[in-house]
């Protein structure tokens, strides 16, 4: 069974049309990297994706794992295994970066029919995790992405996949603000994660990350379809040619 499956998605934004009749299917284990021009519509998909609210379906289905989506609350979503890398992670004052992550794995954990992880399991985890991508002790112990720099707030993101190993990895231009070094170990991170049940949307308009996560599939999102599909070689195409023939086509 496909893990995801988008069949002539249409969706809205205060009333604004931005998807147009989308279709893609993700199976376990694959890489599919979706590439547009900006404002093409590729963070209104990982938002409707993960229920964001504001965000609104008007036609088309949206699968995951067989269950129709837009039943589903958005915290459901997270718990069937649902995970956004997001753009900006917004800062969380008051809720502690450890706290907050055993709190969302127990919930995970729960959803899927198991116990609640003891303390010193959980903490041998999150040793082994941070340790993995240089996640200083003392983030842990910070309110979640406050103060934290754009790339610790992108390996923060890294650390929660990495705590509640999800089924589908979104990331939403995991590149942005991040310096070659930062996008690196973030890059390993995800890389790392990457498993034979677990699929992964790498949403990005630079070819330049995909030579760190390498795709199985680029799809070309423009106004709203996806209007080309192929390997990873048009993402080399398109960073030559630029968009333009891409949006051209779509109009
Ligand atoms: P991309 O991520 O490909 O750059 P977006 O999905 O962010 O594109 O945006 C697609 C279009 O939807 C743009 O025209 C954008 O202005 C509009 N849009 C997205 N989110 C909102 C929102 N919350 N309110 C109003 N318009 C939005
Ligand atoms: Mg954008
Ligand atoms: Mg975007």
């Amino acid at each position: 069974m496909a893990l995801l499956e988008i069949i002539n998605l249409h969706a809205q934004v205060e009333d604004k049309p931005i998807l147009k009749g989308l279709s893609l299917t993700v199976n376990p284990g694959e890489v599919h990297a979706i590439m547009g021009p900006n404002g093409a519509g590729k963070s209104t998909l990982s938002n409707l994706i993960t229920g964001r609210p504001g965000y609104e379906q008007t036609e088309g289905t949206v699968r995951f794992k067989g269950q129709d989506l837009s039943a589903m609350a958005p915290e459901e979503r997270a718990r069937a295994g649902i995970f956004l890398c997001f753009q900006y992670p917004v800062e969380i004052p008051g809720v502690g970066f450890t706290t907050f992550l055993r709190t969302a794995l127990n919930a995970r954990r729960k959803a899927r029919g198991e116990s609640e992880i003891d303390a010193a399991a959980f903490l041998t985890r999150l040793k082994a995790a941070t340790k993995a991508l240089g996640i200083p002790d003392a983030m842990l112990k910070r309110p979640l992405n406050v103060g934290f720099s754009g790339g610790e707030k992108k390996r923060a993101e890294v650390l929660q996949m990495a705590m509640l190993e999800p089924d589908l990895m979104i990331l939403d231009e995991m590149d942005s603000g991040l310096d070659i070094d930062a996008l690196r170990i973030a890059a390993e991170g995800v890389n790392a994660l990457r498993s034979p049940t677990r699929s992964v949307l790498c949403i990005t308009h630079y070819q330049r990350l995909l030579d760190y996560i390498e795709p199985d599939f680029v799809h070309v999102l423009a106004d709203g379809r996806i209007v080309r599909s192929g390997g990873k070689e048009l993402a080399r195409e398109l960073e030559e040619k630029g968009y333009a023939d891409f949006v051209s086509q779509a109009a």
